[in-house]
């Protein structure tokens, strides 16, 4: 498949990130990594037309694309800086991942379902992205690449994974939907090897963005 970004695609991508700075996302950082991801190029041809509409859709393997919203405010708050090395668990289509590598992060990113972690390969490869997928299970974490400076959640996880907070770098952050059938967004911040100090965000959850479930290993 031909990776092919019009005119209108531009344009619908122009006014949905002006819809993200008008729903509060202040970082040009994020906003200008967001305006070089090209979304429909992650979604069935079926879906391209409202690739650039601010909703979630089907991905296959009954998983979703996230909202841009929710990829806009995750990002935001990890406060990405150029370097920083940034594990995301739920590769799912690639998106996300895209917008951390424009943001400048070393990006490691973990997907169980397999048929998803091989997509988002094909498209980050065709993309130019230089980001490192793994297949796996995201609750064991990269403990070769510890520690991160930042970790993004992807999907509604019960608890902190114990495995994740250990490979946090001291000061370093986490962004993790916690719940299971909703979701209260919480950003760690790792302050010592045993403490943390979390921060809820009650506004991002009245907007009841919901989250598939983080999984245990399907093995
Ligand atoms: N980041 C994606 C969102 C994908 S949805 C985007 O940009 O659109 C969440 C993804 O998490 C799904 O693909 C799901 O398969 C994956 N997932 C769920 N549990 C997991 C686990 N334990 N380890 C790794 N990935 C997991």
């Amino acid at each position: 498949m031909e990776l092919l970004d019009s005119i209108k695609h531009q344009g619908q991508r122009k006014k949905l990130i002006q819809e993200l700075n008008t729903m509060g996302v202040e970082s040009k950082e994020v906003l200008n990594a967001m305006q070089k991801v090209p979304r429909h190029y992650f979604l069935d041809s079926s879906f391209e037309d409202f690739a650039y509409q601010n909703k979630a859709f089907p991905i296959g393997e009954e998983q979703t694309i996230s909202h841009p919203y929710t990829v806009a405010f995750q990002s935001e708050m990890l406060d990405i800086k150029k370097g920083d090395k940034v594990l995301e668990i739920g590769t799912g289509c690639g998106y996300q991942t895209a917008v951390l590598f424009h943001l400048g992060a070393n990006v490691h990113s973990i997907e169980r379902q397999h048929a998803l972690y091989h997509k988002a390969k094909v498209v980050l490869t065709k993309m130019r992205i230089k980001a490192h997928l793994h297949y796996g299970d995201g609750y064991l974490g990269l403990p070769s690449k510890a520690p991160f400076d930042k970790i993004i959640v992807t999907a509604g996880a019960p608890e902190i994974p114990q495995e994740l907070f250990k490979q946090m770098a001291l000061g370093g952050l986490m962004m993790i939907p916690l719940g299971t059938k909703e979701q209260m967004m919480t950003l760690i911040v790792k302050t010592s090897e045993t403490e943390f100090k979390k921060i809820e965000f009650d506004n991002f959850n009245q907007r009841h963005f919901r989250f598939v479930p983080m999984l245990k290993n399907k093995q």
